[in-house]
């Protein structure tokens, strides 16, 4: 099979058959081979049964619905692990993306040889309170994931190889990160192509601003996991070890001043006079503090189920 078309879905009901009419011409125009997977997260409208008299009508499509919403995260992960087709694009399910981007994403992975293209709305059509963050969003992601070349990480419209969806695990709000995930996951040949970018056409948006909190959070996250989630103790003991070592010169200075003033017949000179005093104490606490947190972390390393997985490409 060529292509599975991936659509997270939340109460979309209106959009769905005409997203599927579109997605069909499309497929066929281009005479592609192709499954439509719906993932209903939880929708509270008539979206379900849209999709099952669908999946009467046409053997193509499929369905899954959760029992509740869990996020567009959840619901990519279940369409992922469903997925058959070489490349799989994912596209939102509101008609804001539009299907007839899908050969030429097809051809950048199949011909140009990208394990991951993301659309990028160039032009996009969306209120300016959602469109000036995301510059910002956009700018720090390319920063700290060291993808470049991206403008736009968090765009519905993507393919994807096969490979690619298999061996990268969507959890939790991360659909804002797939191309840091996918990197993380060794697949680096990461493109971009310009799409075409549409108002939504029926109900509203389903994100409200704390997308840019939780999305700096996760960010953070994921940083500092694929920086340091495999040998914890590398930053918090370096950090630690750095801060007790400082605390101790404090400690030495602290009793050298003391010394000074007894030889000196001053009596009246408290340690606690010394703004070093402060320095020791407050250095030599968190850098053990933060010694132990580097111990812990590597003791739930040690058990966690990540800890031997490795990608492996090829065996012969
Ligand atoms: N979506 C979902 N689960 C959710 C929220 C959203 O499956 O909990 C789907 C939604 O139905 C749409 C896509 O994710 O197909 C993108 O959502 P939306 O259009 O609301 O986001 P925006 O375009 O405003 O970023
Ligand atoms: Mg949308």
């Amino acid at each position: 099979m060529d292509i599975s078309v991936v659509v997270p879905l939340y109460n979309e009901e209106e959009s769905l058959p005409e997203l599927h009419a579109w997605i069909k011409r499309v497929m066929d125009e281009n005479k592609f081979s192709y499954e439509i997977i719906f993932v209903n997260d939880g929708s509270k409208d008539r979206s379900w049964d849209v999709i099952e008299e669908l999946s009467r009508k046409f053997p193509e499509v499929h369905g899954i619905k959760f029992r509740r919403n869990y996020g567009k995260s959840p619901a990519l992960y279940h369409g992922f692990a469903r997925a058959q087709g070489d490349v799989v694009i994912t596209m939102d399910a509101d008609l804001q993306d539009s299907p007839d981007e899908i050969p030429e994403l097809y051809r950048m992975i199949m011909e140009d040889g990208y394990d991951l293209v993301s659309g990028y709305k160039q032009k996009r059509y969306d209120p300016l309170s959602k469109t000036i963050p995301t510059k910002l969003f956009n700018a720090t992601a390319r920063k700290v994931s060291g993808i470049k070349n991206l403008h736009d990480f968090n765009c519905g419209l993507k393919s994807y190889r096969k490979d690619v969806v298999k061996n990268i695990e969507v959890y939790g709000e991360m659909h804002r990160y797939i191309p840091y995930l996918a990197k993380n996951a060794g697949f680096d040949k990461i493109g971009e192509k310009v799409v075409h970018h549409q108002a939504r056409k029926y109900g509203k948006t389903k994100f409200g601003l704390n997308r840019f909190v939780n999305g700096y959070l996760d960010l953070l996250s994921l940083w500092f996991l694929s920086s340091f989630g495999q040998q914890p103790m590398h930053v918090f003991g370096f950090i630690g070890s750095l801060m007790f070592i400082i605390g101790f010169i404090a400690v030495i200075v602290v009793g050298v001043l003391k010394l000074i003033a007894l030889s000196k017949g001053v009596y009246g000179f408290l340690v606690t006079d010394s703004p070093y005093f402060y320095i020791a104490l407050t250095m030599m606490l968190l850098g053990t503090q933060l010694f132990v947190a580097g111990f812990l972390g590597e003791m739930i390393s040690r058990n966690s189920e990540e800890r031997n997985k490795y990608q492996v490409e090829k065996e012969v």
